[in-house]
């Protein structure tokens, strides 16, 4: 049998948490024949080191087979030991009157120290995804902070918004969402993504022939994408957590295992392409290979699809701007 990899989660007692580490443990991550060891992370506070507990005891009884070790931890330095994989779901919220700016540098805080306990001490191999919002700009101080890991090692979670996208195309043409394929979305995970199906197919046809509507696009589709999360916490009272763990799954599930030719969406360092500027974590279509992602290329722009761009990288740049003097 497969020697276990070591995957750690940070904010592993908050809601994603709770929806994310029972999957991850029965296989389904990571395949039903890899075996795992869960490095929890959670804040010092009394009540979250209780609250994690409660759920490695849940985690034992369940008694998953794949499940060859839990720990638990309040230091990012003991926590992505050795770590093959690092989910970062843990975030500072926003509190009642908190600026953006408070925002973002509570978060570059988190995000920098954690970088460098990565740079430290993770495998030289890790994989590591940001859920913890603002993901793309979270995910790229956590970059900057390592600087001897490879840059292409961190991503941030654009999947949940490609997984709506495809739900709504699918709903939209009453087909199962199974038959949309070749989908693709630009940018922040924020309302200002850009959800593309310019070159999404249906059953091998052009589901742009078959939705035809640029009106449904700009007035109706991309505001239900790009405003879901609010839609869903304005429903249930709390915010999105089984669909944003199950995006995080799917996520590291392709980058590890493979999307056979599949697009899929994830939040990548750019690489300059399609104009984005090195560096920038930005939400790109992509294939991945053996545990590589690469950029689909060589698809059009066009002026509409080029203003969308424009603007969610313009967003992008203005919270790096916003960090740039605390790395
Ligand atoms: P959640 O588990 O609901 O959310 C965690 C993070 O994921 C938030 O930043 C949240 O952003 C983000 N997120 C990304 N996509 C989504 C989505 N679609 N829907 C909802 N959230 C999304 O938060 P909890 O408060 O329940 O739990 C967070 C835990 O993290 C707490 O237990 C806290 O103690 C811990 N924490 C740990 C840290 C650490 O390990 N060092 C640091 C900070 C916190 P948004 O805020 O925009 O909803």
């Amino acid at each position: 049998s497969k020697k276990p990899v070591r995957v750690a989660v940070t904010g592993a007692a908050g809601q994603i948490g709770y929806a994310l580490l029972f999957r991850i443990a029965s296989g389904e991550m990571l395949g039903k024949d890899q075996p795992v060891i869960l490095q929890l992370l959670e804040i010092p506070a009394e009540k979250a080191q209780n609250a994690l507990k409660g759920v490695i005891m849940e985690l034992e009884d369940c008694a998953f087979p794949l499940l060859a070790g839990i720990e638990a931890h309040s230091d990012p330095m003991q926590a992505f030991k050795d770590t093959d994989y690092a989910l970062l779901v843990g975030a500072r919220p926003r509190g009642p009157g908190m600026e953006r700016a408070d925002l973002l540098a509570a978060n570059a805080q988190i995000f920098t120290a954690q970088g460098k306990a990565l740079n430290a001490v993770a495998s030289r191999n890790v994989k590591v995804l940001v859920v913890g919002n603002p993901a793309n700009t979270n995910a790229y101080i956590a970059m900057k902070s390592a600087p001897d890991l490879p840059r292409e090692n961190f991503t941030a979670m654009l999947r949940l918004d490609h997984n709506r996208a495809a739900s709504q195309i699918a709903h939209k043409l009453g087909v199962p969402v199974g038959d949309i394929e070749k989908l693709a979305v630009w940018g922040n995970h924020s309302p200002t993504m850009y959800a593309d199906y310019r070159f999404a197919q249906v059953n091998g046809k052009p589901v742009k022939d078959a939705i035809n509507d640029q009106d449904w696009n700009a007035n109706v589709f991309l505001p239900t994408v790009g405003k879901r999360g609010a839609a869903i916490i304005e429903a249930r009272g709390l915010s999105s957590a089984a669909s944003a763990a199950n995006a995080a799954i799917d996520h590291m599930h392709d980058w590890a295992l493979g999307t056979n030719g599949k697009w899929v969406t994830m939040g990548i360092p750019s690489n300059g392409d399609y104009g984005i500027p090195k560096d920038v974590m930005f939400g790109f279509p992509v294939t991945t290979e053996g545990g590589k992602y690469s950029v689909v290329q060589g698809l059009e722009i066009d002026a509409f699809s080029q203003g969308r761009i424009d603007k969610t990288l313009a967003e992008l740049q203005g919270e790096a701007d916003a960090v740039k003097h605390l790395l």
